[in-house]
């Protein structure tokens, strides 16, 4: 078999066993036994069918020992016996494996864009959402107000626990519609789709009263503990990273406007805007304000 055949061949089956994991459909014993006994009948009519084929030439060429209807039964009998019996066993050993790489694949999917400490998205999921926004939709960038106080009074193990506790308001007050991800450090972006504006900002601002109205007990130390947010909109003609500048700047202005706040980027004025938007990495952003005057 030449080179190319053969890499034509590798390709097939590699394709069709990618074909397999990508279905899912060796999730459970059931579907590897019925893909034990596809192929293995499937083997059966390939090897009948060939040894059936050869019958004729065996027997033109005085091969043939028996007679003609006997090496038939025998054929089929033979076929049976060892090409679907082997075939099955080794299909059903190859689900397995299937499955089991299959499973894994999905667990390392699923490690790969989750955050370790507080269970929600990561950074690497967030981007990978956030490029794909197409829709109404806003940006929160929420941000755990004088963090820093709480490592350097307790420990960085409560600082881990308050960071844990947060992320469980967050996972519920904006549910499963919504994109919750830990950024890093104790910054969270949150992705809202769907609703109105208003709708989307009073979610934001119900999860900021939640955190602020609650006492966290981490580790024996009682706490109370705010949030800052800035929320940026996903419209059609913006680019990505503008939508993030202006999140970032509107949580900037809640800090410095005392914290514990939201603060939608309508409340920058233009000469905010322009501080924001300006950046020489992103050559939209430089053109809009160009274009501005
Ligand atoms: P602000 O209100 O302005 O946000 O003040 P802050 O103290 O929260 O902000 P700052 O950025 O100064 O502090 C963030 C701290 O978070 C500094 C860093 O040591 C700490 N930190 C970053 N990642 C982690 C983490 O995974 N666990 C813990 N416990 N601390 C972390
Ligand atoms: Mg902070
Ligand atoms: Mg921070």
């Amino acid at each position: 078999m030449g080179i190319f055949m053969r890499e034509r061949l590798v390709n097939i089956i590699r394709k069709w066993l990618w074909r397999q994991i990508d279905l899912g459909s060796f999730d459970n014993q059931k579907a590897i036994l019925i893909f034990a006994l596809s192929v293995s009948c499937r083997a059966v009519i390939l090897a009948s069918v060939s040894s059936l084929a050869t019958l004729p030439l065996l027997y033109g060429l005085g091969f043939l020992t028996m007679p003609v209807d006997e090496a038939i039964k025998l054929t089929v009998a033979f076929s049976w016996l060892f090409g679907g019996a082997f075939s099955g066993a080794l299909a059903f050993v190859a689900g397995l494996v299937i499955r089991d790489l299959t499973q894994s694949r999905a667990e390392f999917e699923r490690l790969s864009r989750t955050d370790t400490l507080s269970g929600l998205a990561n950074r690497r999921a967030f981007n990978d959402a956030f490029a794909r926004v197409d829709d109404e939709a806003s940006l929160a960038i929420i941000d755990i107000d004088r963090f820093k106080l709480i490592n350097d009074r307790f420990g960085h193990h409560v600082g881990d626990m308050v960071i844990q506790e947060i992320s469980a308001i967050l996972r519920q007050v904006f549910g499963e519609r919504n994109l919750v991800a830990r950024l890093g450090g104790e910054e969270f972006g949150v992705i809202l789709k769907g609703s109105v504006l208003a709708q989307r900002l009073a979610l934001v601002e119900r999860a900021r009263n939640q955190v602020s109205a609650g006492r966290f007990l981490c580790d024996g130390v009682e706490l109370s503990v705010t949030i800052s947010a800035g929320v940026a909109e996903f419209l059609p003609d913006r680019r990505a990273e503008w939508v993030y500048a202006r999140a970032d700047k509107a949580l900037y202005l809640a800090k410095a406007d005392g914290r514990d706040r939201v603060l939608h980027e309508q409340s920058l004025g233009f000469a905010e805007e322009v501080a924001v938007d300006y950046h020489p990495d992103t050559p939209a952003v430089f053109d809009a304000l160009t274009a501005k005057g």
